[in-house]
């Protein structure tokens, strides 16, 4: 494989999706090396092949407004690689949402999930409809005409959609609604994040933020490092940013700041409960601000349009939007002391951000092993239903902790370099990798 011939033939194809183009190069340069040891991969042309999706769905959606106007958006599924599992991922609501966006967020499931050391595809799916400042019956009613399109083409063992950015519980929970009556059946196990008393599964809320913080806690520890009485500087306030706000916390850490598009708080004080049920507040406001932290708390204070990444902070976690910490932000961090950076978002480095780390030397890792603790804890959602149980919140805790540690693992047996370095995008790539092409080879050219 030469990754510059696969990259200008993609390109070619798919002029200007800049963000799937940037998923791609990044899994492809870290895998070479190791790709080409394999002439089988080779010969079935695994590479070519895992880096299209299996099927694009794309479809009008048309609601009605507040005020009685018709609205139409563009709704999508893109099932990307079924080699592991069932097709698996979010749903996205933003304004920003286009094809290149969920491909690369489905490309990247792909690695995630089989990193997951469970039994799931790659996926994702969304629309451009725009949340903010939508009331609760608008949301609805989209979520409605959305799942009135998607339903036929999800199932337990077909596709099985959740939540991402700007699809939560409460959305879930209309999607199922919709869902049901259409399908005329109680499955469970179509979709995932679902409320405790409907099929849900505890500690599913809390799993993406609570599985990265168990992540850095295996970095930091391999690094001979603790997380107790560092600063953390957070970037969105929504539910990935508290789940990791809440156990950074729990484990000792002060989590300094937190921002929105509008700007960023300074939280010189760290977090209280108060603070944090607060944040989930903000969230369900569909405001999609952050300046009213800092009304609330006075301790706070709120610096318009600046990013989490201007406060000074032992660890940064990028934790709302793709490629939200550049190379600017990246030298700034770096001047001010910052010794560890872990996505928490999906892509939330540009490359030039991460080069500058890992040319630092200090740790960083990559969203789709830092972050695959939400989608793990969607996988034992998936088996509670197939089973018609329920875990105890300790139980599933423990399995979260359990999958982290193996992905940890995984990326320090991939990624450990010469030098001792550990570069945990290399390793995350390549075992994620791995499995999928050795299930794409067994089962033959389809
Ligand atoms: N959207 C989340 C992710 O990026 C969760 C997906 C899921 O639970 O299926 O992994």
């Amino acid at each position: 494989m030469k990754v510059q011939t696969i990259m200008a033939d993609l390109e070619r194809k798919h002029p200007g999706e800049s963000e799937y183009l940037q998923a791609v190069r990044e899994v492809l340069e870290s895998i070479e090396e190791v790709y080409n040891l394999h002439p089988e991969f080779e010969k079935a042309k695994i590479v070519e092949r895992m880096v299209e999706p299996d099927r694009i769905f794309t479809f009008r959606v048309t609601w009605v407004d507040d005020r009685g106007d018709i609205q139409t958006n563009i709704g999508y599924r893109i099932q990307f690689n079924s080699a592991i599992g069932p097709y698996k991922g979010g749903i996205r609501f933003h304004k920003a949402v286009n094809p290149s966006m969920l491909k690369f967020l489905g490309f990247e499931q792909t690695f995630k999930n089989a990193l997951t050391t469970l039994p799931m595809g790659g996926a994702k799916g969304g629309s451009d409809f725009d949340p903010v400042g939508k009331s609760d019956a608008e949301i609805m009613r989209f979520c409605q005409a959305f799942m009135w399109e998607l339903w036929q083409n999800i199932g337990p063992d077909t596709d099985v959609p959740a939540g991402d950015v700007g699809v939560g519980g409460r959305e879930i929970g209309y999607m199922y609604g919709m869902y049901k009556k259409l399908a005329r059946e109680y499955n469970t196990g179509v979709l995932t994040g679902k409320g405790m008393n409907w099929g849900g599964s505890l500690i599913r809320p809390e799993a993406t933020g609570f599985g990265a913080l168990y992540f850095v806690e295996h970095m930091l520890a391999k690094a001979g490092k603790s997380i107790k009485d560092a600063t953390v500087a957070i970037s969105g306030f929504g539910n990935v940013a508290w789940g990791a706000a809440t156990k950074a916390t729990e484990l000792g850490a002060k989590v300094i700041a937190i921002s929105g598009p509008d700007g960023v708080v300074y939280n010189p004080n760290g977090m209280t409960q108060e603070k944090l049920d607060y944040m989930l507040i903000l969230r369900a406001s569909n405001q999609n601000v952050v300046a009213p932290f800092a009304e609330k708390f006075p301790d706070a204070t709120f610096i318009p349009g600046k990013k989490a990444w201007s406060i000074k902070c032992d660890i940064a976690l990028p934790c709302a939007f793709q490629n939200e910490l550049n190379g600017d932000d990246a030298a700034e961090l770096l001047a001010n002391g910052t010794w560890c950076a872990a996505e928490v978002s999906n892509m939330g480095c540009t490359p030039e951000a991460i080069a500058a780390f890992q040319s630092a030397g200090i740790l960083f890792a990559p969203g789709k092993a830092v972050n695959a603790g939400g989608v793990a804890t969607s996988g034992l959602e998936m088996t509670q239903n197939a089973m018609h149980i329920s875990w105890s919140a300790a139980e599933v805790d423990s399995k979260l902790h359990y999958i982290m540690e193996s992905i940890h693992a995984a990326c320090v047996k991939y990624g450990t370099q010469e030098n001792g370095y550990i570069n945990y995008v290399k390793g995350a790539n390549i075992a994620g990798f791995m499995k999928v092409a050795q299930a794409m080879l067994e089962q033959g050219i389809v």
